[in-house]
């Protein structure tokens, strides 16, 4: 059984964007005033299964401090794992809507039924919480079923999905299948892109808003160099150790240091010199950090630079129940090397106990890198590419999900137009090694990419929309 515990947040000041965003702030500054006004009296609560760990956290930490510095009371809840066999389930069911059959087990009635009695308390305490003027938003596939349960409070329920495929296969739509009947009783959905939107459901009632990324918190926060080799210093990355520790900002204003080293797999540290090729993701499958460090050893020309492979601590997120086996299986490629590649691979996992700290972690890591690379097989946004952009990093990813949304082809960064074609990613990165003024005009059309409308306080205007509509349409049909 779960029960939710509220994930506390803290305003974080609107304002600071209003120099970066420059004329671009007026309307994000409009839509959070009229928000204020018409949610007055009501909750926006925000339901999903971790707080930390993976782009669903990344992006409530990202855009939630600003919708409450706006005045609207907004609260956050987590669902509390109790059965491991829960996120077992819901991590086949997140692999099968990416199209992927994950585990290859079963999604039938047993399972569903499972699915629902798993949430069966969760769905019952959290409800009990909720007055029938609120906005509930539920994320992801794990929250699906508290649908049935909060409608029944009367509240506005909004299911937010953050997986997807463009052309669903049979997998994906068997997966659709398992949840449709309960997401069609949403009042309202969210996918990332417009392809997402499941054929089944009533388009009317889908919605599409891609997550953003925040400029300042520790993982996007400006730094200078000396606090970046600082950071890889102390967690062991690089071999100099920083006289003081590195300081930071965290995102509650106050002031953090860096002082917990990493657990990482290297023959020796990474050499002041060389270039990096960089990929930070959870260690899950699906970003097949395995076939980047195949074509990384095999295919690039280049062997001098080398390669970080950078994710969160394996025991560290909480929904994810593939990642240590994802993790040991890269461990024995890495043993299977020979030496010389051995030389050039860092399998960096980043402690998780101090989210702030970790954050900046990833921060110096993305900055010291000459390439940022997302080899994900599929991807439902990829928060990671805006990250890596918002540093001026020139990035090659896969041409799948939403990572299209945010690269442009050839200007803003490289797309590879088949996840599995190795050789076309080593060439990417071998140009983008080779000349430096290219990857530095890539780099910079990346950061203005972002500005231009990735950001996450730029998404807060569709935000506030969809709920408006969504109530709206909601109070018309239930009539007078
Ligand atoms: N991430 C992190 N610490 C790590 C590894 C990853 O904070 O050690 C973050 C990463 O920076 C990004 C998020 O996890 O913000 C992953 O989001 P993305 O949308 O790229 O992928 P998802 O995990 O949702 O599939």
């Amino acid at each position: 059984m779960t029960q939710p515990i509220q994930v506390e947040i803290r305003a974080r000041p609107l304002a600071r964007y209003r120099e970066l965003l420059g004329p671009g702030f007026d309307p994000v500054l409009e839509a959070s005033i009229s928000a204020r006004e018409n949610l007055a009296g009501k909750v926006v609560w925000n339901v999903n299964s971790t707080a930390r760990g993976g782009g669903v956290a990344e992006m409530l930490h990202a855009y939630l401090p600003y919708v409450l510095d706006s005045g609207v009371d907004t609260r956050w809840q987590v669902l509390q794992v109790t059965d491991p066999d829960f996120f077992v389930l819901t991590k086949r069911i997140h692999n099968q809507l990416h199209g992927d059959s994950g585990d290859g087990g079963p999604l039938g009635q047993a399972e569903r039924e499972f699915y629902m009695e798993s949430l069966a308390d969760s769905a019952r305490r959290f409800a009990a919480q909720v007055s029938a003027e609120d906005i509930v938003i539920l994320h992801d596939p794990q929250t699906a079923g508290l649908i049935p349960a909060v409608s029944e409070t009367g509240a506005t329920v909004i299911w937010r999905c953050h997986i997807g495929i463009d052309d669903p296969n049979e997998i994906a739509l068997g997966a659709q299948g398992l949840l449709g009947e309960l997401v069609g009783r949403a009042d309202g959905c969210v996918f990332s892109r417009q392809e997402y939107v499941w054929p089944g459901l009533d388009p009317d009632r889908a919605s599409v808003i891609p997550p953003g990324i925040d400029a300042f918190t520790p993982k996007n926060q400006s730094m200078d160099v000396s606090t970046r080799d600082g950071v890889l210093g102390v967690i062991g990355l690089t071999a100099t150790r920083p006289q003081t520790r590195p300081v930071f900002t965290r995102s509650d204003g106050s002031s953090g240091a860096v002082s917990s080293p990493a657990t990482i797999v290297q023959e020796a540290p990474l050499p002041e010199s060389a270039s990096l090729v960089v990929q930070v993701s959870r260690w899950d499958r699906l970003k097949d950090h395995g076939g980047l460090l195949t074509l990384f050893t095999r295919d690039l020309k280049d062997r001098d630079s080398h390669l970080a492979l950078v994710g969160p601590d394996s025991s560290g997120v909480d929904d994810d129940p593939e990642g240590a086996a994802v993790h040991a299986a890269l461990l024995e490629q890495v043993d299977s090397l020979p030496e010389e590649a051995r030389a050039r691979v860092h399998l960096v996992s980043l402690p998780m106990e101090d989210l702030d700290e970790n954050a900046f972690m990833v921060n110096a890591i993305q900055r010291r890198a000459d390439v940022i690379v997302q080899k994900s097989l599929a991807e439902g946004f990829g928060l990671t590419v805006s990250e890596g952009m918002w540093k001026a990093r020139p990035m090659v990813a896969s041409r799948v999900g939403g990572i299209q949304d945010q690269i442009e082809d050839g200007k803003s960064g490289i797309l590879i137009d088949r996840a599995d074609d190795l050789p076309a990613f080593a060439r990417a990165i071998d140009q983008l090694l080779e000349d430096p003024s290219r990857a530095r005009e890539i780099g910079e059309a990346a950061r203005e990419k972002v500005k231009s409308g990735l950001l996450s306080v730029q998404r807060l205007i569709l935000h506030y929309q969809l709920i408006d509509q969504v109530s709206r349409a909601r109070r018309q049909s239930s009539g007078p």
